[in-house]
């Protein structure tokens, strides 16, 4: 217990000096935040440590709605990811929805290769679904391509549920202004990419995802 808690000690002490320096900076900064939080964004990502929300795009505490889960994965049925989403788009008001996935994703890999981990499989067979739907595909890449390749695929798909949750489609039918994106994050050089699945209403979808999935397979053909 000693040695845990002495190893603890050191995020504690991490946390006093930023809770200073970011006061220091801005001087009001957590009063200002305790009235009120305003968003622009929700973030819907992997829970990968590797790839941390906020920093990744340089955004401070009250800047960015965050839902994180194993391969970024949006079901229809999770009460979880769909309360967050609520929460955002109904409360909050942010104007964009991002589904972030990212290279080597652990997820991804064990739904490609059928490796099993224990609970989490019956999650991951979400991402199952993905690669099924894109198998004949996938089949003509070299072995080396399809890990980034589905990843890129999962993302569209669940960028995809996002616009059809019942919480984005009824946004869009009272007129408010949400837009859904899909992003990708390089591991390697740590630079977001946009995959243009980008929806800003009911009827963007279709084309959107058409236009995102074919700019897709062309980033992997050859
Ligand atoms: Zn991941």
């Amino acid at each position: 217990m000693t040695t845990t808690n002495h190893e603890l000690q050191d995020l504690l002490d991490n946390n006093r000096r930023w809770a200073a320096d970011t006061e220091a900076g801005e001087p009001g900064f957590f009063s200002r935040l305790l009235k009120q939080q305003t968003p622009q964004y929700l973030w819907i990502g992997c829970a990968d440590s590797r790839v941390p929300a906020n920093e990744l795009v340089d955004l401070l505490p009250g800047e960015l709605f965050v839902h994180r889960n194993v391969a970024n994965v949006v079901v229809h049925s999770d009460l979880n990811c769909l309360s967050v989403m609520q929460f955002a788009v109904d409360q909050l008001k942010v104007r964009h929805v991002i589904v972030v996935g990212h290279s080597n994703c652990g997820g991804v890999v064990a739904a490609l290769k059928d490796l099993r981990v224990g609970l989490a499989d019956n999650w991951i067979r979400h991402v199952q679904d993905v690669r099924h739907m894109h198998q004949a595909w996938l089949d003509t890449l070299p072995e080396a391509r399809r890990v980034d390749a589905l990843v890129e695929l999962n993302v569209l798909e669940q960028a995809r549920n996002a616009c059809h949750t019942t919480v984005v489609q009824d946004a869009w039918a009272r007129g408010q202004e949400v837009v859904v994106h899909g992003w990708v994050y390089g591991l390697h050089n740590g630079l977001l990419e946009d995959l243009a699945l980008t929806a800003a209403s009911a009827a963007d979808v279709d084309p959107a995802y058409r236009r995102a999935l074919a700019g897709v397979k062309a980033r992997h053909a050859g």
